[in-house]
């Protein structure tokens, strides 16, 4: 049994590698699966899926939808969806305009805090993907304005800084139902940066999702400590939700975390595919 990484992006959001690429790297590191998890677009899978079957690698559809959440932020995980449902594709383009209308504004938050830079450049910088916020990094370090991306995010993009504009996105009840109304399995992603205080509040959290139909933990993640990887188990034990991870590898910001591979010797079992799939089976039974 080989190895696993369930939280991936590619050029389709975020990320630096194609979706083809990234598909033939984790084939070339050895892993037995992994799935393709762009921010808010399926862009990706149509690409990755076909060049999993070419090489004989097993890809498994995914996405990361960015939920209303304070005071942290909600990224909830699906997995295993029919990538042509109607609803899902509706719902993910509405996500997409919704981006497109945020974007030209903090070009020109920017601009009015003495920033020169232009929506074309960021637009380049996604080298034709969808645009996200590491792409405004991008070009400011480029522009030497910052260094690195954490002083990027630190000093203009993050939430709340002079730079930052907050986009549309759907409540976690609705990114769960239309992930389970494609027939895919939700998952709560890297439940540390919910900005939540203790057991008490992710619990009560969970067991509010859990009613919406949520499945998953994400427990396992480069940046959760061994005792938050304990904590969350305990958690997906005493409600029975399975437990899901991945390394949320991009290729560009994180040091030390590549494909397949996270802080202090992270590595995902395939057994994680194997629960993945048999709660997909059971709920696509009963529907
Ligand atoms: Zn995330
Ligand atoms: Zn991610």
């Amino acid at each position: 049994m080989g190895y696993v990484d369930l939280h991936l992006h590619t050029t389709a959001s975020d990320g630096v590698m194609s979706p083809s690429e990234i598909v033939r790297y984790a084939k070339a590191k050895g892993l037995q699966a992994i799935s393709i998890t762009d921010h808010d677009t399926i862009g990706g899978l149509e690409e990755g899926l076909a060049e999993g079957e070419r090489i004989g690698f097993e890809v498994i559809p995914g996405i990361e939808i960015s939920a209303e959440h304070s005071p942290g932020s909600m990224h909830l995980l699906g997995y295993f969806f029919n990538i042509h449902d109607p609803t899902l594709n509706e719902r993910l383009k509405y996500l997409q305009r919704a981006r497109e209308e945020r974007n030209p504004k903090m070009v020109e938050k920017l601009n009015e805090l003495g920033v020169d830079i232009t929506y074309e450049e960021v637009l380049r910088a996604s080298g034709g993907g969808q645009v996200g916020r590491p792409h405004f990094a991008q070009v400011l370090i480029e522009k030497r304005y910052v260094r690195n991306f954490q002083e990027a995010f630190e000093r203009y993009l993050k939430k709340g800084a002079p730079a930052y504009v907050d986009k549309f996105r759907f409540t976690p009840r609705d990114a769960i139902h239309f992930i389970t109304e494609a027939r895919g399995v939700a998952v709560l992603g890297h439940p540390n940066t919910l900005g939540l205080n203790g057991y008490i509040e992710l619990e009560n959290l969970i067991l509010n999702l859990l009613k919406e139909g949520l499945k998953g933990i994400e427990a396992h993640y480069p940046e959760h400590s061994s005792s938050e990887v304990a904590q969350f188990k305990a958690l997906a034990e005493r409600h029975g939700l399975i437990l899901t991870g991945g390394t949320d590898y991009h290729g560009i910001e994180k040091e030390s975390v590549d494909v397949g591979v996270g802080r202090g010797e992270m590595k995902l079992p395939y057994s994680l595919v194997e629960t993945l799939k048999a709660v997909r089976n059971q709920f696509v039974q009963s529907h």
